[in-house]
């Protein structure tokens, strides 16, 4: 602050310099010297206090003090717990994500189209101000041209652009470069820097967290490393996704073709063999779920196959047990369909045991290729348990 405030500045004014003007309102928002940062830490209470730590040293040496007013918390895939305690330690307000730093959206997944509205509206407002200038078509096409593409080229360089923001723009008919190939020449700049092992601190970041000592030219991210962490076995999910749809060959679409000699449910032999019989309701199926479900350790209420997937699908999104219990279901379904083709083709039906170890051990191989470094240490002891 004595650098601002001691120094002083004199204007040209007609080739005359001009008195000295003495600079009385220090540092203003958007100053390169006063920088909003945006800083990260793991989910737990330790290096967030360890983070505010920092914070407090960088305060005391400069003088410059974080505004509480103008800081946020941004979290995602934590319980409410770790949430609360974050707050009482930091004591700032929590923010919805995503949010905007240095211009563009900050968020935990691929960036969506909505969220390039920004840019778009952006590159609107800039072309509005400028047809109420007084320039040629020609002039103002110019300036219109250059300068939206230095807005575009921006967001090019940090972000895989989705292809109806590019067609959104390129449909103006400026005449802009190609801005796909710009976009992905862009990005490969990063790629670039990540495969020289370029001398920053976020290249490094890269290599320490992701690359470790393998070669980027043969790198394959792991499942883990995206936000998107699939508990769901593949082959499990698409046979969910058709039992849902009601898409799957069940004797009674069969029935009416001829193709079978009745519509009875295969495994029970009771009622029609339609996707929520089988399912839902087909004591077979309930009797799994009812049984993976204990091996979970979850005591829920619902018996019905339908009400634990809708509620399990409903509260997967935070919490580690909570996906693996909707990946467990989802692999009640697929043993259930490869017990109901057993009993057409092979003339047997597995034994309730045998389909539960199935399911257990794919579920168990399933999160443990996958597990994360984020998972805690409770969720893994837990895990490892099963
Ligand atoms: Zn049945």
């Amino acid at each position: 602050m004595t650098c601002l405030s001691t120094t002083s500045y004199s204007l040209l004014i007609n080739g005359s310099p001009s008195d000295l003007i003495q600079p009385k309102r220090g540092l203003r928002q958007g100053d390169p010297l006063s920088p909003s940062s945006l800083p990260f830490a793991w989910r737990d209470i330790t290096s967030v206090s360890l983070l505010l730590e920092g914070f407090n040293l960088f305060s005391n040496t400069t003088g410059l003090q974080a505004n509480p007013c103008k800081s946020s918390v941004y979290c995602c895939g934590i319980s409410n717990a770790d949430k609360e305690g974050i707050s009482v330690v930091s004591g700032f307000s929590f923010g919805e994500l995503p949010f905007r730093y240095l211009g563009v959206p900050i968020s935990t997944r691929k960036l969506q189209a909505g969220e390039c509205d920004l840019l778009v509206n952006k590159m609107v407002a800039r072309i509005k101000i400028w047809s109420s200038r007084h320039l040629s078509f020609a002039g103002r096409m110019q300036l219109v041209n250059s300068v939206l593409m230095s807005v575009s080229v921006y967001w090019c360089q940090i972000f895989i652009l989705p292809k109806s923001v590019i067609r959104k723009i390129n449909s103006g008919g400026f005449g802009f470069r190609n801005l796909a190939i710009w976009n992905q020449a862009s990005v490969g700049k990063l790629a670039w820097s990540i495969a020289q092992k370029e001398d920053n601190l976020w290249v490094k970041w890269v290599h320490a967290v992701y690359v470790k000592q393998k070669n980027w030219l043969v790198y394959m991210p792991s499942i883990a490393a995206s936000g998107a962490v699939k508990f769901t076995i593949p082959k499990h999910r698409v046979i969910l996704w058709l039992a849902l749809q009601d898409r799957l060959k069940t004797k009674a679409r069969l029935f009416p073709y001829g193709v079978t000699d009745d519509d009875l449910c295969a495994l029970c032999g009771l009622h029609t063999e339609n996707s929520s019989h089988l399912f839902f309701s087909c004591h077979y199926s309930t009797e799994c779920c009812r049984k993976v479900l204990h091996w979970l350790g979850f005591n829920t209420h619902r018996t019905s196959l339908f009400m634990i997937l809708k509620w399990a699908h409903r509260h997967c999104v935070g919490g580690f047990r909570k996906r693996v219990c909707y990946a467990a279901v989802a692999g009640v379904v697929y043993q259930i369909w490869k017990a109901r083709n057993s009993a057409i083709w092979d003339a047997k039906v597995p034994s309730l045991d045998s389909s539960v170890n199935c399911i257990q051990s794919d579920v168990r191989h399933r999160i443990k290729s996958i597990l994360g470094r984020k998972v805690s240490t409770r969720d893994k002891d837990w895990l490892y348990s099963l």
